[in-house]
């Protein structure tokens, strides 16, 4: 009897932050109103990078 069970990992386990989100610039966190749909922007500053660390951002004009 063989069980893989690499594959019972759902791929939904990569979202790691359950509770909600948090701004990378602003700081501010909040819940989604749609657990599955990432949002584009944050709510407080409407930054559309606030998943991404300031440092990666190459062409960041600031
Ligand atoms: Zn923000």
């Amino acid at each position: 009897m063989t069980v893989h069970t690499k594959d019972q990992i759902l791929p939904g386990m990569v979202r790691v932050q359950l509770w909600g989100f948090r701004c990378e610039r602003c700081g501010h966190e909040w819940l989604p109103r749609e657990r599955d749909k990432e949002p584009r922007v944050c709510p407080r500053c409407k930054s559309p990078y606030w998943n991404v660390p300031r440092k990666a951002t190459k062409a960041a004009k600031e």
